[in-house]
């Protein structure tokens, strides 16, 4: 047996563009797909990523990573974002922290007898602002290098405008991204599904505005943002782009079109990788 070294590649960090040691940057948190494995255990037969545009279900552990952040930018991730996002979301135990607070915290508004919770109402505990770092953060590492194997979204799929907006934010540089709304569509259901997608980018028309929407799906949350265009500032996608804070919304995928199309995604996927190889 050989064992090598890890390979050490020193360049400039996309975040902070200082040289230095680069990491092996994740584009989707490994932690995420650790807990998928552990939720799917024997993951060998539940698809770990579902990528609906390729038809394929992916079980990675390895893929899309790359010399991308230094350690510095990598730490900001987690402790601004992802460390509290992941441990909020769906357990294996069932376990779903952010879901049970949210149910126990007054709702902003309903709309057809779903809650709805404006971020900057909620607890402070509740560290709203966390998830929309966390998905501009995801959004800005599809737009600013390629992840080859990840179909739903492309190199530059923010418009260099906001990508060089969305790397100032994540860096501190200022606290809000005008034009930028995030949805945290929270799965209500007792036992949601545990999957996660590759993030996927359109071009829509929303609220009469031409905007790009993002979505992305991860064990009990699903993320949406909409950026550009001029959303109403009295309405939800408004108030989330004026405070860069997101709202939070009930949902239900059990029973829904959307929960049975995916099942179909899911069924008719094609294992990749280590899934293939699985007996
Ligand atoms: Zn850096």
């Amino acid at each position: 047996m050989v064992i090598r070294a890890p390979r050490t590649v020193v360049g400039m960090c996309a975040l902070c563009r200082s040289d230095a040691e680069l990491q092996n940057s994740h584009f989707v948190p490994a932690a995420l797909f650790k807990s998928v494995i552990q939720a799917c255990s024997p993951y060998a037969e539940a698809p770990v990523m579902v990528d609906v545009i390729e038809n394929s279900a992916v079980q990675i552990n390895a893929q899309f990573s790359k010399h991308l952040l230094c350690s510095s930018c990598e730490g900001r991730f987690s402790q601004n974002g992802e460390d509290h996002v992941i441990s909020n979301t769906v357990r294996n135990n069932g376990e779903f922290r952010l879901r049970d607070a949210l149910k126990s915290t007054e709702r902003s508004l309903s709309n057809n007898g779903r809650s709805i919770f404006l971020g900057g109402e909620l607890p402070p505990e509740l560290r709203a602002t966390a998830y929309y770092y966390f998905f501009v953060s995801i959004l800005w590492r599809a737009s600013v290098t390629d992840w080859p194997g990840a179909t739903g979204v492309k190199k530059g799929c923010l418009g260099a405008k906001y990508q060089e907006m969305f790397r100032r934010y994540l860096l501190g540089e200022f606290n809000r991204l005008p034009k930028v709304s995030v949805r945290v569509h929270v799965n209500f259901d007792t036992d949601p599904d545990i999957f996660l997608t590759v993030p996927t980018h359109a071009k829509v028309i929303f609220e009469n505005f031409k905007v790009n929407r993002y979505s992305f799906y991860m064990p009990g949350i699903c993320f949406v943002a909409h950026v550009g265009g001029n959303l109403p500032t009295h309405k939800l996608d408004g108030i989330s782009a004026q405070t860069s804070c997101p709202i939070f919304i009930e949902s239900h995928l059990k029973g829904t079109e959307l929960r049975r199309r995916l099942a179909e995604d899911v069924a008719r996927a094609i294992p990749k990788g280590k899934l293939a190889r699985a007996d």
